[in-house]
Formats: C-alpha cells, structure tokens, sequence
C-alpha cells in the first residue's frame, strides 16, 4: 500500500495550534481506514528564519518537491525582521516557485454558521499566478514601476496559457457538479486583459459542451452573489477578482474563519485555510482550526482524484462528517458561541470519528 508523503508546515501565530489539532484529526481517520501517511515536518515562517535566517529556506522547498501535498499553516509575515519582510510571504513564494496555478476556494454553508445568503454550494477558481498580481519577478518582467515620485505604472499580465489552465481546472470540477461554469471578468474596460481571458475560457468551454456557461463583470457579478448566490456552482476568474471575491462569499455563506482552500497544479496541492495568523488569539488554545481542517479535506480530495485512491477521499469525509456532528451536538469554539478549546474541539472530532467509522 502507498504511503501518502504529506508536509506540515505549522506557520506563526495561531499556525501550530490549528495545525497540530488537524494533523491529529486526519491521523485518526486515516488509522481507522487503513490509510498511510507519512507526515513530515518542515520549517517555514519563523521556524525557517530561527533555524535558516531564512522564512521560505530552499530545504523546505526542496523537500516540497517530493511531497504528494502539504499543510501550510498562516504566516505573519508582517511581523518579520525588517531584512526578511521585503521578500515574498511563504504563502505566495510557494505559489510561485511551485507554480500552484489554480486557488480553489469553496464558500458552501454549514451547520452552526449564520449564511446571511441562504444555502449556498459554490466553488471560486481562482488563477493564482498573474492578472493584477503579477510577480515582479516574473519571466515578463511584470509588476509595478515607479516612473517619478509621483507616477507609479502597476501592470496586470493576462496570458492564454494561464487562462486555459485555470478554465480547464474549473470545466473539470463543473462536469463533475452541477455543470455550469461562470466567468467573471470586466472585459468592457480591461478589454485587452480581461477579454483574452473571457475568450480563452469562452474557447475552453467549447470542450465541455454539457456545461452551461454564463459571465459576469466583476462588478456586476458581487450584487449577484449577495442576491442569489444559491444560483452559483463553479466560478472562474483572474487573480486579483477571485481574491475579493473569495473573502465576499467566504463571509456571505457563514464565515471566512471557516474558510477553506487549496492550491495546486497538476502534481501538488497545498491546504490553506483562508484566514491568517491571527496574533491576537495566538498561544490561548482557543482559534478555530475548521478553515484548515477543511483546506484538508479538500487535500484529501485532491488526492484521492490524483491517484484514483478511493480511500483517500473517504478520509476526508469522515473527518467533514465529524465536524459537522460536533457543530450540530454544539460543540465550537469560541468564534462560533461555544466554549470549546482548540485541542478539545479536535477531541471531540476524533470521538466523532471513532463511532461514525
Ligand atoms: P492576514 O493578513 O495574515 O490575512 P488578517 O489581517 O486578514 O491577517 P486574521 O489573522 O485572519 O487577519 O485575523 C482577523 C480576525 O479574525 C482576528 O481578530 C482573529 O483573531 C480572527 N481569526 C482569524 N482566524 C481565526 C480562527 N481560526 N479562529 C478564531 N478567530 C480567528
Ligand atoms: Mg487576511
């Protein structure tokens, strides 16, 4: 039987806590199913500038490159020593050297969470490598310039290529849902941009013919989300758009601390939840480790799907069914009214496991 090579990375503030109550949930669910993992701890954020002076060091990532997927816990790179802060944070540094095209964000509504939407089942595909957040340090040499003191020039790269991947990523998932894709863009003003990547996705679609397609500005497409976001199934759009987006639809379907997300491409898939590392609460044993419990879950999909492994996704289900039965019982954490700790929350979910399995 394969052993499924998975990264820790716990991240800072809240990082280790939610981490470590994830990495014990999903090891009890795997042992009940008979699934192997092999975990491995990597430094990263804080951890890579104690132990490499360096907060995304080159071990890490090299041994990145031998995992199946990984877990990055939110860093808080704002508060690192002036000579690393003008690096890229871990999260995005791993985005690009990794080329982890696609952002997968769903916003679905759950037990013990207030949707301000009604029931909502919705997933936001991101293109997570150019648009308005081009790299400077990307092969075009995209970015912003500084022209005088006055005049900055802030650049978006649109290629095909990118569009293509991201558009097949989103027709793949929708074949497999409700199969109807929407493509968000504002192909009226930023009709060079954005229009090439309306067409190319417009294109992509004409091989998934059983796909209904529609499109949206940008704009116009927040209203539709607020008013009927009952009516999305799979979203497609550019960096930037699918950033904000995300965060409305996170929050409009309950909230954005239960969150999840991966990025991957056609190899790899990085679990993130969608919140950061909030210092505030960090070392009190009281955040909401759902966010990531769930980027897991998705992990687990991901490679399930990878290596046609059945059992895989089966693991990730029993750990989502042994949170929504601690939510619906009323066990939560503080965020959500309840009064559990992080680590007893994690309990809870591992006791869920031991009578559903
Ligand atoms: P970043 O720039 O790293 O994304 P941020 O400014 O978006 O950070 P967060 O770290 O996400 O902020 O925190 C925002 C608020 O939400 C804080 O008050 C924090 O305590 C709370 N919060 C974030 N994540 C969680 C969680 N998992 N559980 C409970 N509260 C959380
Ligand atoms: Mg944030």
């Amino acid at each position: 039987m394969k052993a499924y090579k998975l990264g820790v990375l716990q991240g800072d503030g809240i990082g280790p806590e939610i981490v470590s109550a994830t990495v014990k949930v999903f090891k009890a669910a795997a042992q009940e199913l008979n699934v192997k993992f092999d975990w491995t701890e990597l430094p990263m954020g804080w951890e890579g500038i104690e132990k490499y002076n360096d907060p995304t060091p080159r071990y890490t990532k090299e041994m990145l490159n031998d995992c199946d997927g990984w877990i990055l816990g939110p860093h808080d790179s704002a508060a690192y020593p002036p000579e690393h802060k003008a690096k890229r944070n871990p999260s995005g540094e791993l985005r690009h050297t990794l080329d982890l095209y696609a952002n997968i964000r769903p916003a679905k509504t759950m037990p013990g969470a207030k949707s301000v939407v009604g029931e909502a089942d919705l997933i936001i595909y991101r293109e997570n490598t150019e648009g308005f957040y081009t790299d400077r340090n990307m092969h075009i040499g995209g970015g912003e310039w500084q022209i005088t003191p006055e005049v900055v020039v802030s650049a978006g790269v649109f290629t095909k290529k990118a569009a293509e991947r991201i558009a097949h990523a989103a027709f793949k998932m929708a074949m497999q849902r409700r199969k109807k894709v929407t493509i968000v863009h504002k192909a009226n003003v930023i009709k060079l941009g954005t229009g090439l990547f309306l067409n190319t996705c417009k294109e992509v679609a004409q091989q998934y013919p059983e796909v209904t397609v529609d499109d949206y500005h940008i704009d116009a497409m927040t209203a539709h989300l607020v008013r009927r976001a009952r009516d999305f199934d799979i979203i497609v759009t550019e960096n930037m758009f699918g950033d904000i987006l995300s965060d409305l639809a996170g929050e409009l379907v309950g909230s954005l601390g239960l969150a999840p997300s991966i990025n991957t491409n056609e190899n790899q898939a990085m679990a993130q939840a969608a919140h950061g590392s909030a210092p505030d609460i960090a070392g009190k044993n009281i955040a909401n480790p759902i966010g990531i419990m769930l980027s897991t879950v998705m992990l687990m999909d991901w490679l399930s799907e990878r290596h046609h492994d059945a059992k895989l996704h089966q693991v990730g289900q029993l750990v989502e069914e042994g949170i929504n039965s601690c939510l619906k019982a009323g066990t939560m954490t503080g965020d959500l009214g309840g009064s559990a700790s992080t680590s007893e929350f994690a309990e809870a979910i591992i006791a869920r496991i031991g009578e559903l399995a």
